[in-house]
């Protein structure tokens, strides 16, 4: 009871309170701050480039021969008004990372070593492997000597920290316009441990990145001289080992906005 004169309380401060609901990072987002703290510790810079990209700095720097399929509009989202225009006037959400290294280079005098995270964009129809938008995480070192090996030293550094063990690697030729000699990286399929499984074709398997050189032609758009520098370059779909880090068989699901699906990811704040 208030004492005489003085107003009641409108509530009842003995009752017990409501527990504030807390958020949790996305699982993407989780990897993402997990790798740029493992790079920072290996003296990365972390870097990160506009969404919105050219023609110039997505194909033309990146040495996609002028015909390339994927300059079309049903690969790339053009912005409007693009169709007249050629270049750096061209604007369209970007298709991938790698332009944004080529602004880096053009920014930087190396030696230098960074990544860079982000989200791209692709014109395309989805399915449980397929998204829409979806993320990559770049690297990219450049110094006077890269031997082939310092790429396979990045891609262990990833997956061992995406996945808390040693994960075997393999690199087989592959084209990718932006390097020269390209490789295609594959690991070691997680569920099967290479003897074949339904996850991985029965191949023991798993396609995860390209990576390789830049092409002198890229080095040169990033005003940087081919003949003095080398480099190193590597590229992963982060949804893809996101999905293999968590046994999630959609990638639709990211983008999804079900709370009853991030809620299964608490990680770390
Ligand atoms: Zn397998």
């Amino acid at each position: 009871m208030a004492a005489s004169g003085e107003k009641p309380l409108d509530f009842d401060p003995t009752l017990p309170g409501t527990a504030p609901r807390a958020g949790t990072l996305h699982p993407i987002t989780q990897l993402m701050y997990e790798l740029n703290n493992a790079f920072l510790s290996l003296g990365f810079e972390v870097y990160e480039g506009p969404e919105i990209s050219s023609e110039a700095y997505a194909f033309d720097s990146l040495n996609f021969p002028a015909d390339h399929p994927a300059r079309d509009s049903m690969d790339t989202y053009w912005l409007e008004g693009a169709q007249d225009k050629r270049g750096a006037e061209r604007l369209c959400l970007r298709p991938h990372l790698t332009g944004a290294s080529v602004r880096y280079m053009q920014e930087h005098k190396p030696p230098f070593r960074f990544v860079y995270p982000g989200r791209v964009y692709r014109s395309e129809s989805t399915d449980a492997s397929h998204e829409r938008a979806f993320f990559q995480y770049e690297a990219l070192i450049v110094d006077q000597a890269v031997p082939f090996s310092s790429g396979r030293v990045l891609i262990d550094a990833i997956l061992e920290r995406t996945f808390g063990r040693k994960v075997k690697t393999r690199m087989r030729a592959g084209f990718f316009p932006f390097v020269e000699p390209g490789f295609e990286i594959d690991m070691q399929c997680l569920v099967c441990e290479g003897k074949g499984c339904s996850i991985c074709k029965q191949v023991g398997w798993l396609e995860m990145m390209p990576g390789g050189p830049p092409h002198p032609n890229v080095f040169r758009a990033g005003g940087i001289d081919p003949e003095k520098w080398q480099g190193f370059y590597i590229n992963i779909g982060l949804d893809r080992i996101v999905m293999m880090r968590h046994a999630i068989d959609d990638i639709r699901l990211f983008h999804s906005c079900d709370l009853r699906f991030l809620k299964q990811f608490p990680g770390v704040v």
